[in-house]
């Protein structure tokens, strides 16, 4: 039974579509020197018209699934304005004599080369952004049109090597029940489509194109990451319960939207969310989230062409902080690079981009940048309870750099007379080990911590994130994590401090009792994921989570420890998530 990466949850059954994209017929020819004004008008057009399709297909992403969502298609029109592409094809045409299509072709060969550095997670998804939208332009140059997934008549799952983020966004709900392809991540742009949708996906199931043939049956589980083929008579019974079940799941748990994040013992916790944008808030405040735990203000410098204006900034922050009021909104200053670039930026090629030039590092040598955005959180402090949170903090010296920075802009502020929250509260994320273990020292000089155990897990086990070869290392209950947390959480409350978590675990049923037994006392969790682990926490005594960490926290082991998990906390859990 192929396994893959479980990419949008949801059970389906239905007949597979095999999605083949044929590869352009490209014929190379040279022009003469008075023919070249026309093949630049030529290729001009097909760039234009490249646009409007695209604007349309932003049109369409905006009114199904949101603003928020729809950025990425507004990146996709950017694409057509970079020079590279653009500008390059254009030289070509100029300096090579040879038709548009040729040229355009080559410009995108050469692509590969700029991106060689950067073979992980978004930025090779960028890369796949920039073929589509190459694609689209030679569709239009040769003057045919590109298929569309919403030419499709019947219920079908749709099979594909790839799958780009226009040819979800053209999925209609009914028609499409489900998506299985073989490569692809969890964080890869059709992967956030297909949970903005809703519809089931499976993605890197590496040769699902060739095992599965056009007509014949599959059941596709998005929760697990498993597609049957040619499914049994029981299997499917089986899989059609199990969907019913995945419903009603669903619509129980809308029962504690309204109740506090309290276990039964009376322990209450914070349980917030994490957002990347003012549109996400509306559905969270309305799922019931004590504010924003975590604001990844990146995405505001990301998919644009020039960086955001102090203005603009505090629009965004503060529609977030007047929403929230009277929650608190927690503002992470700009956590550039690893797996998030913004294309208008001169960060050079690394070879480590995770362990590069990003985060705090760029913010503290772009002190203008880092200033403009101190002072547009400042100014939204004014406007409803907003904190100001540090991310990959390796040392307390950064975070003094920064403080110093944030006195500085105060005064400036001040001096103008330009109301802000004087006493407004300054966190630093726990994520790199070296802040971790030096927690004691950092908790001296902030007002909370949060652990970003994505990050976290990353560093301390060296295993990259988004790649799916060394899946098998990321183990949130290695016991070094649960030593590193346990840690992190003693130091704080020592300096009598707060301490959050903000990273993916927090949104997993089985890790976020073992960081409440760990002591933490503010969770930010995926919006889709609060009432999910708001159930989780109310259903749970915090002296029983307390003493299975004690005993976690002696095992030596990841396979110890994951076993000891598994049978102490699976069965509760499940018991949880029943229960009416
Ligand atoms: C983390 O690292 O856990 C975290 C929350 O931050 P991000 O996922 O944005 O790196
Ligand atoms: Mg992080």
């Amino acid at each position: 039974m192929p396994k893959g990466i479980a990419a949008s949850p949801g059970i389906t059954i239905g007949k597979v579509y095999i999605l083949e994209k044929e590869n352009f017929c490209i014929l190379e020819y040279k022009i003469k020197k008075e023919e070249v004004k026309k093949e630049i008008e030529r290729f001009k057009e097909a760039v234009k018209e490249a646009k409007e399709q695209l604007q349309e297909i932003e049109k369409k992403a905006r009114e199904k699934i949101g603003i928020n969502e729809s950025y990425i298609f507004r990146a996709h029109l950017s694409i057509l304005e970079d020079p590279l592409l653009i500008k390059g094809t254009l030289n070509r045409i100029k300096r090579q004599r040879l038709n548009a299509e040729t040229c355009l072709r080559n410009t995108l060969r050469d692509f590969p080369l700029r991106f060689a550095a950067a073979q992980t997670g978004l930025i090779k998804e960028r890369f796949r952004d920039v073929e589509d939208i190459g694609e689209r332009i030679l569709a239009n140059l040769v003057n045919r049109p590109t298929f569309t997934l919403s030419h499709l008549e019947e219920n079908i799952i749709i099979v594909a090597h790839d799958l780009t983020p226009s040819d979800t966004i053209s999925m209609q709900k009914e028609k499409i029940l489900g998506f299985a392809t073989d490569v692809g991540g969890r964080t890869s742009h059709t992967a956030i489509i297909a949970r903005s949708l809703e519809i089931p996906a499976v993605v890197g199931l590496r040769d699902i194109t060739k095992r599965a043939k056009p007509g014949s049956t599959v059941i596709l589980d998005g929760n697990t990451g498993r597609v049957i083929i040619n499914p049994t008579a029981k299997q499917i019974e089986r899989y059609q319960e199990e969907r019913q079940k995945f419903f009603s799941y669903k619509k129980r748990l809308q029962s504690a939207k309204d109740l506090p994040a309290q276990t039964i013992d009376g322990r209450e916790v914070e349980l917030a969310v994490n957002i990347a944008g003012p549109e996400e808030i509306d559905v969270a405040l309305e799922n019931g989230a004590e504010g924003v735990g975590l604001y990844r203000t990146e995405y505001l410098y990301m998919n644009r062409t020039t960086l955001p204006t102090e203005e603009e900034q505090l629009e965004a922050y503060k529609e977030v902080a007047q929403k929230a009021n009277p929650y608190t909104v927690i503002i992470r200053t700009l956590d550039l690079g690893g797996d998030k670039f913004i294309s208008h930026f001169p960060v050079p090629q690394e070879m480590n981009p995770f362990m590069g030039w990003r985060a705090i590092r760029l913010c503290l040598e772009k002190v203008d940048i880092f200033k403009v955005q101190l002072r547009a959180i400042l100014r939204a402090s004014h406007f409803g309870k907003v904190k100001i949170m540090y991310p990959m903090i390796s040392g307390v010296e950064e975070v003094r750099k920064a403080n110093k920075i944030l006195l500085e802009v105060k005064k400036e502020l001040k001096e103008k007379k330009i109301p802000f929250a004087e006493d407004i509260d300054v966190g630093a994320m726990i994520e790199i080990p070296s802040a971790a273990i030096t927690a004691d020292i950092i908790a001296q000089e902030v007002d909370f911590f949060s652990v970003g155990t994505n990050d976290l897990i990353q560093y301390t086990l060296a295993v990259d994130r988004v790649n799916e070869k060394v899946a098998y290392l990321y183990q949130p209950t290695h016991p070094t994590i649960l030593r590193l947390i346990d840690n992190i959480v003693r130091c704080a409350h020592r300096q009598n401090i707060w301490v959050g978590a903000c990273g993916e675990m927090s949104s997993d049923p089985l890790f976020v009792l073992i960081l409440l037994g760990l002591g933490i006392d503010e969770f930010s969790v995926s919006p889709s994921s609060l009432l999910e682990i708001k159930k989780i926490i109310r259903g749970i005594k915090w002296e029983e989570t307390e003493e299975i960490v004690l005993k976690l926290l002696k095992l030596s082991t990841p396979s110890q420890t994951r076993r000891f998990v598994q049978r102490r906390l699976s069965k509760k859990i499940e018991q949880i998530l029943e229960k009416e």
